[in-house]
């Protein structure tokens, strides 16, 4: 069976071109993802142009249709196998091959210009041609790295088939030599080898178009794989949910550790059904502000545990699309002990340690957040100073702890005989102040100071002690004495001075 040689020689360019433009929109597509695909590309550019040159024989001088074109061939498969080490991820070093093109490039140009002999140059190509294959085939097929085995087998075959054929091909010419040396005209064995090349060429065009899906599938469930172990095994809690209705798709064992709910009882069900958020709307809040900023970074939020303890996280969450549907991929750090750290802190740093009452700092912040409601809604507030009266001779009496115990005390009498709205501080010793909000005038005023005062006529109990005590109250009337809250402590202070000057046991107004 023979085919004109020409046909066929077409036939192959024309594959070769479609390989080329295949290859070259691979590289715009995978250059920044994938090694190799450059080389690639070069490949089948030089492989091209060789395969056209050869179309053109007897059109163009031969030192173009035979030199040149045989060149190009055998340096495009030189640049095949570097692309394919780097797609592969193992470049290795190429002196041997060098050598190889260099001895090709002299001996070819012997037998095309000194005695030129079509069979010996056939030959020498088929040569070169199946040791760069050879090559190939045991790069894609043993150094490869065992992952990617899978990736590079079909295009291990095509290359097996390939340095076969060019084997073959070079031996059946060293045992039955071409009768001429017109390529065109070389008769059965030529086509039938051409031929294969094309047939080849086809296999190679899909074994190629395959790789890289599959290689991205390789790179995908590796990804997965990884991703899955760190959902998996974080330590931190991380859920997955869908936005629309907030139903919990997964969670790791960081969740389930923390919260206490066993799998099985938490995914499938919505976070409102489990009440995971004991208050929906912090839910909602966090839901709002996530789809309006496409996440929410270290929110600190309350979380429900199974058994209804609630527990401080810090929350973070993303919008990620699954399966066409947006989720919300959280994850939930405990903070409970910091938060009731921050708390103990804030409480010591406002608070006096004996009584448990608000101390100076925080008293001034009520104030200033009293006097501004006050000035705003044009309202009264009085300031009252206490001192108790001769504290040092209860000391002196029955010692420093039942003067501590009565001070414990007299703070319970005055918080409750106080309105919520109303603040009590300890400004240290044995002295208080308190902020009476919403008093209609001075007289309003008088009225409460001389409820307090008698509230401390009641004897204190201590240890079986009956502890009796006396105290001093100096008023002092928002806007009537003073327009700052400074002004005002001032003026209440000295009107306790002079209650005390009068005599103690009683309550004294500032005058102006
Ligand atoms: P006056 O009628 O002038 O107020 O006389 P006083 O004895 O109460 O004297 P003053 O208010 O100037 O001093 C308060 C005394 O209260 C001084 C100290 O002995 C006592 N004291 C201050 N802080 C504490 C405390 O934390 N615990 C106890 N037990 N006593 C305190
Ligand atoms: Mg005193």
């Amino acid at each position: 069976m023979t085919f004109d040689i020409k046909t066929v020689v077409s036939l192959w360019l024309l594959l070769s071109v479609i390989s080329a433009l295949t290859v070259v929109s691979m590289y715009f597509r995978y250059r920044e993802r994938f090694q190799g695909i450059a080389f690639w590309a070069l490949h089948m550019g030089l492989y091209t142009a060789g395969v056209s040159l050869l179309v053109l024989r007897g059109g163009v001088p031969d030192v173009l249709s035979v030199l040149l074109a045989n060149y190009l061939l055998i340096l495009s498969l030189f640049f095949l196998l570097n692309g394919m080490e780097r797609f592969v991820g193992r470049p290795g070093r190429h002196f041997h091959n060098y050598a190889l093109i260099a001895v090709y490039a002299l001996a070819f140009w012997y037998f095309f210009d000194v005695r030129p002999d079509m069979t010996l140059r056939t030959v020498l190509t088929s040569l070169t041609a199946s040791a760069f294959f050879g090559q190939v085939t045991f790069l894609l097929l043993i150094r490869t790295p065992s992952n990617l085995r899978d990736v590079t087998r079909t295009s291990a075959f095509v290359m097996v088939s390939y340095a076969v054929l060019s084997l073959a091909r070079a031996l059946l010419l060293i045992f039955s030599p071409l009768e001429t040396n017109e390529f065109f005209e070389a008769g059965g064995l030529t086509s039938v080898a051409l031929l294969c090349y094309v047939g080849l060429s086809v296999c190679w065009l899909v074994a190629i178009i395959l790789m890289i899906p599959r290689r991205l599938l390789e790179e995908v469930s590796v990804q997965e794989e990884k991703f899955a172990k760190i959902f998996r095994s974080s330590p931190g809690a991380i859920m997955l949910t869908r936005k629309a209705d907030g139903r919990i798709f997964d969670v790791n064992g960081g969740f389930l550790e923390m919260t206490g709910y066993a799998f099985e009882e938490i995914v499938g069900a919505t976070v409102f059904e489990t009440k995971l958020w004991g208050d929906d709307k912090e839910y909602t809040d966090i839901f709002s502000a996530l789809s309006r900023d496409q996440g929410v970074r270290g929110i600190e939020s309350v979380l429900r545990k199974k058994s209804g303890e609630s527990m401080s996280v810090l929350f973070s969450s993303d919008i990620v699309v699954i399966d066409g549907e947006q989720c919300m991929l959280s994850t939930f750090s405990d903070i409970t002990e910091q938060s009731r750290l921050r708390r103990q802190l804030h409480e010591m740093a406002t608070h006096d340690p004996l009584t448990g009452l608000p101390n100076r700092r925080l008293f001034d912040e009520r104030a200033t957040d009293v006097f501004a409601r006050a000035t705003r809604q044009k309202r009264k507030f009085a300031i009252m100073s206490f001192d108790i009266d001769h504290f040092k001779d209860i000391n002196d009496t029955y010692g420093h702890a039942v003067g501590d115990e009565v001070l414990r005390q007299a703070a319970v009498r005055l918080k409750e005989s106080l309105r919520i709205t109303d603040t009590v501080a300890r400004l240290g010793g044995d002295e208080f102040v308190a902020l009476i909000e919403e008093v209609r005038g001075r007289s309003d005023a008088s009225r409460v100071a001389f409820k307090l005062l008698e509230l401390f006529r009641r004897p204190f109990i201590v240890e079986g002690h009956e502890v009796l005590i006396r105290v001093s109250i100096g008023v002092a009337l928002f806007p009537e004495n003073g327009e700052t809250v400074e002004v005002l402590l001032k003026k209440s202070d000295d009107a306790l001075y002079t209650a005390k000057e009068m005599g103690r046991d009683t309550l004294k107004m500032a005058e102006d």
